[in-house]
């Protein structure tokens, strides 16, 4: 019989508040969270960091049917849509590609120009709401949980990243971050030791890479995301996907 969204909610919150999700290991949380969610949960993978493939391996040895999903932002690096079709090849996987809606992007257009996610910060959230922020939404809107791969070492903004969270901004839904506690050699040593496909650029400079106009390489010793918006400051730098309500354990 179906778990009703409450019955989920109550099992994700006494996972949370045993202590039990913390002290699990990222297997044991993925296998916990695909026995509760079964089909209505899927991966977000950037396709632009090893964090994500990393994820994606892991399900996929728990469940080869385990869904994953990326967001098409329409100025993505053309390695991560190689990456894409390495995935589908490699794992003989269905990738659910999301697309913004067409119009959103074409108004958008019309008032800040092609790249006017340059000019202020006001012009680039707008750009990351119309390309990344309503499309995932949209899409989460029919699951109950998802898997990211959040790690608490990334930014200044991912500190406190818990394992997992009861995710209020997109309606109550469950949000397991797995991997929250590794470190970047852990992420490294498990894509070497199970022969993870990873994105081309990540050799090349790039540990993270999003869309093409809002990612650089970056250079020995500087902050991981460095070369992510880079013209702006560290404490502005996300897309808006990871900012909205979120909170751990408290009641549904
Ligand atoms: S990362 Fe850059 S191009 Fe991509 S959605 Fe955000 S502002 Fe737009």
């Amino acid at each position: 019989m179906e778990k009703s969204k409450k019955t989920l909610l109550i099992n994700a919150l006494r996972f949370i508040q045993s202590g039990e999700a913390e002290s699990s290991s990222p297997q044991e949380i993925l296998t916990w969270s695909i026995k509760n969610f079964q089909q209505d949960i899927a991966l977000s993978c950037s396709f632009g960091a090893p964090e994500g493939l990393v994820l994606l391996d892991m399900m996929h040895r728990i469940d080869p049917k385990s869904r994953v999903f990326v967001l098409d932002t329409g100025r993505m690096h053309e390695a991560a849509y190689e990456l894409i079709d390495r995935v589908r090849e490699r794992y003989d996987k269905d990738v659910e590609v999301i697309v913004p809606h067409a119009p959103d992007v074409e108004e958008m257009l019309g008032r800040v120009g092609m790249n006017g996610f340059y000019e202020s910060i006001e012009n680039r959230k707008f750009c990351c709401r119309i390309r990344k922020v309503e499309p995932m939404n949209r899409y989460l809107a029919g699951l109950d949980a998802w898997v990211t791969g959040l790690r608490r070492e990334q930014n200044v903004t991912r500190e406190s990243t818990p394992k997992i969270e009861i995710d209020r901004g997109h309606g109550d839904m469950v949000k397991v971050n797995p991997i929250a506690d590794w470190t970047h050699d852990q992420v490294m040593s498990y894509v070497e030791a199970h022969n993870v496909p990873i994105n081309r650029l990540h050799t090349e400079g790039y540990p993270t890479v999003g869309c093409a106009p809002c990612t650089r390489a970056i250079g020995p010793g500087d902050d991981i995301r460095a070369g992510r918006w880079w013209w702006e400051n560290p404490e502005t730098r996300e897309c808006g996907l990871h900012e909205i309500g979120e909170e751990q354990g408290s009641g549904i």
